[in-house]
């Protein structure tokens, strides 16, 4: 059994908090936060930071973000839904009665004026390195066939199915990781100034030495990383009565939009991604561009009401690729950037791994079966090649 001291609790601390207590393993967690649940949800969010997860729409879209992503994301996304379904097959075993995930593939759409910058991102993943070969080609539909499958769409767009993507509920998987780990030591309010090999200085209190610092902290790992946040600002409509089965993601010349549809009549549209670390309440400007996107994509949002809007950080590298930093006694994780979801489990499960922690096994549930997709990534097992790429070594500022 090893001491282990985490100093962040957001998407990957608290998913290696759960797997390392799992392992038998003596955990705890820092992070200045109140709190495991989510802040308060407000109209508007002044608050004081807090972790990026809960702000996220959750899509786990390791296809759609070779738009903007390279074949590494792709890849340890790939293999992260099924990890996904893992650990929230196994928290429905533990008890949790909350649904986490759901897997039925995403749809990438287009009006038609805006077909010429769809067919150029549309090529850009077919031609994308190696590992592209590899996913579910997307998959042309017509308008029946869209139709039938998502009827509250708005006709004559284009689309093109994405087999196998899925979705988390965010602020609901974090939860349920922090309730299913009662074993760890959670220390809510307390800020760690800098992680060491062996040791984190923790605000008020002063060095506690550990087997293993680990350094999850996102945004706030400076001065010890080189990040910086990049600001993204998501609205919640509430429309009861509109059904969507899958994230949807509208292909625009000038936006990336999302809607992505949570238990309840929710409905997540997102991400505006602007360079900045302005963490104050949404603007005028992308609260209009998101919801006229989302308007002209599912025109029954009409009379949808506007319940929540959020900005929040994402932690980012200069290169906005995720990095494992493993030396001993410390183990650093960051720059997940816009794939924190998408990314956790695999990098997760590499990192333990390579610094002689491999995960206990979770339930063993079958590997998932991507709705609409063509085959399954044959690499589901781990690969060495994802981790040497991701082996690199932290950025010093
Ligand atoms: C608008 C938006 C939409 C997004 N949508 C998606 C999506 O659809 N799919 C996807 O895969 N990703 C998405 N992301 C990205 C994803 O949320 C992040 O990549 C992910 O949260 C990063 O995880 P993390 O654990 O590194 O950091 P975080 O989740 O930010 O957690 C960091 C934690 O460290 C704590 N902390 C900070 N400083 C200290 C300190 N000094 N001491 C101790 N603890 C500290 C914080 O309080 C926080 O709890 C989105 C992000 C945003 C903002």
């Amino acid at each position: 059994m090893a001491r282990i001291g985490i100093a962040g609790a957001g998407v990957l601390g608290r998913l290696l908090a759960w797997r390392l207590s799992r392992a038998g393993h003596s955990v705890t967690v820092f992070d200045p936060a109140a709190g495991p649940a989510a802040p308060s949800t407000g109209h508007l969010h002044p608050g004081a930071p807090y972790a990026a997860g809960f702000t996220a729409a959750g899509m786990l879209s390791p296809m759609a973000e070779l738009d903007n992503a390279g074949p590494v994301v792709a890849r340890l996304g790939w293999r992260s839904l099924a990890l996904w379904r893992e650990v929230a097959d196994t928290l429905r075993a533990e008890g949790n009665t909350v649904q986490l995930f759901a897997q039925h593939g995403s749809l990438m759409l287009a009006h038609g004026s805006d077909l010429g910058a769809a067919r150029r991102v549309l090529a850009r993943l077919g031609t994308a390195p190696s590992f592209a070969a590899e996913l579910p080609a997307p998959q042309p539909l017509d308008r029946a066939e869209l139709a039938a499958l998502e009827p509250v769409l708005a006709p004559g767009l284009h689309a093109w199915l994405l087999g196998g993507e899925a979705q988390v509920m965010p602020r609901d998987m974090l939860q349920a990781m922090a309730a299913h780990a009662p074993r760890v030591h959670w220390r809510w309010g307390e800020r760690v100034e800098r992680v060491l090999p062996g040791v984190l200085h923790v605000a008020g209190e002063g060095p506690v030495h550990v087997d293993l610092a680990v350094d999850v902290r996102g945004v706030g790992a400076r001065p010890d990383l080189a990040l910086r946040g990049v600001r993204g600002e998501v609205i919640w409509l509430h429309a009861p009565g509109v059904t969507l089965q899958r994230p949807v993601r509208l292909l625009h010349p000038r936006h990336r939009v999302y809607i992505v549809p949570r238990p309840g009549d929710l409905f997540v549209v997102g991400a505006s991604e602007i360079e900045s670390e302005d963490r104050s309440p949404v603007s005028l400007r992308s609260a209009v561009e998101l919801m006229a996107a989302a308007h002209s994509v599912i025109p029954e949002l009409a009379e949808a009401r506007i319940v929540h809007m959020e900005a929040n950080l994402r932690p980012a590298l200069p290169d906005n690729e995720p990095h494992i930093q493993a030396e001993p006694g410390l183990l650093r994780i960051n720059g997940l950037f816009r794939h924190g979801w998408l990314l956790a489990p695999a990098l997760v499960q590499d990192a333990l791994e390579t610094v002689g922690l491999p995960p206990a096994p979770l339930r063993g549930f079958p590997p998932p079966v991507p709705e609409g997709g063509h085959r399954l990534w044959p690499g589901q097992a781990r690969s060495t090649a994802v981790l040497d790429d991701n082996l690199s070594h932290a950025h010093p500022c």
